[in-house]
């Protein structure tokens, strides 16, 4: 597994503009143009916990400046750079999420659920404590109850890493038997379906502990069984090295569950982006 090259996009990228991020925008352009990856959309975290460190973080003016002055930059050279956001959603904030989108325009945006207050994944400490007893779908319960919420709420482009719940409880539940029950998400893919949101496939958990993207395989599968037809794909670097990490993985696990297009948004109405290996790619 490595940076991949030649794929068309990477659609999740986190700069210094996130808390959790030490990278300039321009190393991720100067890193596409060397590796054939013709547009990057950045990502940076927007959160509404005042307790969160992405919160407030930098402004929105700021993140829209540097990303479209580097997207001038980079334009005459082969890289388009798309200003986008990953927005954490609870479904206890979506009132301020809609304002937030209302007042700010994007142009790709991604909807996240991270910990959140109360959440029993945050309590590291009693984790197995709380797992021990429950049965799978009690474990993942909560965080379903969030994305599910995420899914349905309609106003994001795409949902990011979707069955991410399984980092948080790896040493406890292992991931291949989450794999292996893809069902426990079928409600949330549905939903994505209904409201017309993106399926992203997040390349990040390759080189996470659970080493698969988020969400797994079966998962993708079962989404394009379900009648799921919009998905994106990026690598969520929040490191120069881990650019477009794992994201040709990503692209081969969407092109082998049958999908052929991203469905991506450079502002205005979606847009579509041949897969390489799929149908569409010439
Ligand atoms: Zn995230
Ligand atoms: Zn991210």
């Amino acid at each position: 597994m490595s940076q991949a090259r030649d794929v068309p996009l990477d659609s999740h990228l986190h700069t210094d503009l996130s808390p959790d991020s030490n990278v300039p925008i321009d190393v991720y352009a100067a890193q596409a143009l060397e590796r054939g990856i013709a547009e990057i959309a950045i990502t940076d975290h927007v959160d509404f916990d005042h307790r969160d460190p992405a919160y407030r973080f930098s402004s929105f003016a700021d993140r829209e400046r540097v990303a479209r002055q580097a997207a001038e930059r980079w334009a005459g050279r082969g890289v388009a750079i798309r200003f986008g956001v990953e927005l954490t959603y609870n479904r206890t904030w979506e009132d301020e999420i809609r304002a937030h989108l209302g007042r700010h325009t994007y142009d790709f945006t991604i909807g996240s659920v991270h910990d959140w207050p109360g959440s029993p994944y945050r309590d590291r400490q009693n984790l197995a404590t709380w797992i021990s007893g429950r049965s799978d779908a009690d474990v993942v319960g909560p965080y379903v109850a969030e994305i599910l919420g995420a899914a349905r709420f309609g106003l994001f482009d795409a949902i990011g890493h979707l069955d991410v719940v399984k980092r948080y409880v790896t040493h406890h539940v292992p991931t291949q038997r989450l794999a292996a029950a893809p069902e426990l998400y079928e409600p949330v893919l549905r939903a994505l379906i209904e409201s017309g949101t993106a399926l992203e496939v997040n390349t990040s958990g390759l080189r996470q502990g659970p080493g698969e993207t988020y969400p797994s395989a079966p998962i993708v599968a079962l989404f394009r069984d379900l009648g799921g037809t919009a998905v994106t794909a990026g690598s969520d670097a929040h490191r120069a090295e881990t650019f477009a990490f794992g994201l040709e993985e990503g692209y081969r696990l969407l092109a082998q569950a049958g999908f052929e297009e991203l469905a991506f948004r450079r502002g205005g109405e979606r847009v579509a982006v041949a897969i390489p290996g799929g149908r569409g790619w010439s």
